[in-house]
């Protein structure tokens, strides 16, 4: 079996870029609930029509929707032999039960949680480069302040429920990106 790992972080730490580089590396599924929803926006599908406006103003979609989405793609994509990093998932205690059903479910384990980190004014400086660069909706300035607020205040406690599992590996999240994705490697080599 691959590896099976979850990517947290705050918005802008670069959490995407690094799970992608990751899965090549590893040779792994990413998933990236955050992708999902968008990609399903731009197709303009029932579910994209369903979560435009919450994503655009910076609040999570529910707890239920994207627990289904979530299940779906780990037991769909053979995702469960090949290994997979998870991305955006999960962001609430509430998602944490979910995710541990599903596991159990589907007669997995995971193998670490990957938490990469970066100040504040770092993360409001690179999610401004990227409203200049992509132009995603949800990254005007109202939308990056509550989905940081969100960070703070339901995902970063996820840390601990992590950390005494024994699964919890921490990276700074600043510096080059290759510098980044080696940092994270040693970390899960080591395991
Ligand atoms: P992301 O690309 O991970 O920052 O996700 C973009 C947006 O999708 C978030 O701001 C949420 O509105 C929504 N989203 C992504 N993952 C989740 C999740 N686990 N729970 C609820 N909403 C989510």
């Amino acid at each position: 079996m691959g590896l099976k790992i979850l990517i947290m972080g705050p918005q802008g730490v670069g959490k995407g870029t690094q799970a992608a580089r990751l899965a090549e590396h590893f040779k792994v599924q990413a998933i990236s609930t955050g992708d999902i929803f968008r990609y399903n926006i731009k197709h303009n599908t029932t579910l994209g029509k369903k979560v435009q406006e919450i994503i655009s103003s910076g609040n999570l979609v529910s707890d239920e929707l994207t627990g289904e989405l979530v299940r779906d793609a780990l037991s769909l994509n053979n995702a469960a032999e090949e290994g997979f990093i998870l991305d955006g998932y999960p962001r609430n205690k509430n998602q944490v039960v979910d995710l541990d059903a599903t596991l159990d479910e589907l007669g997995l384990t995971l193998d670490a949680v990957v938490v990469l980190t970066a100040d504040r004014d770092t993360l409001l400086e690179r999610m401004i480069l990227r409203a200049e660069n992509e132009g995603r909706a949800d990254d005007t300035p109202e939308a990056i302040a509550k989905r940081l607020d969100i960070y703070d205040s339901e995902t970063a406690p996820l840390m601990n429920e992590y950390r005494a599992r024994g699964l919890l590996v921490a990276v700074e999240g600043t510096g080059e990106v290759s510098d980044i994705t080696a940092r994270i490697v040693a970390e899960l080599e080591k395991l």
